[in-house]
């Protein structure tokens, strides 16, 4: 099989299940142009520990780790598989890096993982699995996290960093309103170092960029994107999914890096 991309999906707030905008029919598409890989794994700020952890349950629970949203929310269910197998693999790769990597025999899907996963792949028919995301990171060692997770795009395993481009919940507005032009600035500057290939100015993304302060009052939505980065073949060209910019503040771009020839 051939090396598959790997994914940053913006999964802004929990209603983006069942409000799609515009990055939601192009994650669709993307998930069918794809070449159908064995599993997914997903990191997500919404499941950090001290030293990661690899989910290896074979039916991951849907987990509804929000509050204060409409009641239909807590009743979407999404029932993909899990991957005992590519988690194990997953585990190894990180223990070969030096990390302290255990396996999780009980740990489901949170937002993060199946809120994008309702769109990217709406029948739930390709099994997921999550990777915990290192509470103490910085912009090396998240880079260096996906790269120890890179080998996995060569075995079939679709690699997705979930967060959000923006991410300042302060800010949030439950509908939609006027745009934030600091979150639009904010987002054309990592696009443009990610449409480059400019793994050093992705690296210097939080010092550099403009408004990232304010974009990311803290990281934790932003280390999926280095991760995903990280773990990519950058030499490659990259498809960006664009996402708009929804609750005032929370640009959804998404990126497929090393898409090569596929066409989504
Ligand atoms: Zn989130």
């Amino acid at each position: 099989m051939s090396r598959l991309p790997t994914l940053f999906v913006s999964h802004g707030a929990p209603s983006f299940a069942l409000d799609p905008g515009r990055v939601g029919p192009a994650l669709t598409a993307l998930g069918r142009a794809l070449p159908r890989p064995q599993a997914v794994l997903v990191v997500s700020p919404h499941w950090m520990t001290p030293t990661p952890r690899v989910a290896v349950s074979s039916h991951p629970a849907t987990i509804h780790d929000f509050g204060g949203f409409a009641p239909e929310l807590y009743r979407l269910n999404y029932p993909a598989q899990g991957h005992a197998t590519m988690a194990q693999r997953a585990l190894e790769l990180l223990q070969a890096a030096g990390l302290a990597a255990h396996a999780d025999e009980g740990r489901g899907l949170d937002h993060g993982a199946w809120v994008p996963l309702m769109h990217l792949y709406p029948d739930a028919d390709i099994p997921v699995f999550q990777v915990s995301l290192p509470a103490r990171l910085d912009a090396r060692s998240a880079w260096a996290f996906g790269k120890a997770l890179a080998p996995l795009a060569d075995e079939g395993v679709l690699i997705v960093g979930s967060g959000s481009l923006t991410h300042n919940l302060y800010e949030f507005r439950s509908g939609h309103g006027r745009e934030e032009a600091y979150a639009a600035e904010f987002a054309a500057w990592v696009r443009e170092a990610v449409e480059r290939g400019d793994a050093a100015r992705l690296l210097r993304t939080l010092d550099e960029a403009p408004h990232a302060q304010r974009a990311h009052p803290t990281a934790e939505h932003f280390w999926p994107l280095l991760v995903a980065a990280g773990a990519a073949d950058l030499t490659q060209p990259v498809h960006v999914l664009e996402g708009g910019i929804v609750h005032g503040v929370l640009s959804m771009d998404s990126f497929a890096f090393g898409l090569g020839g596929v066409t989504a």
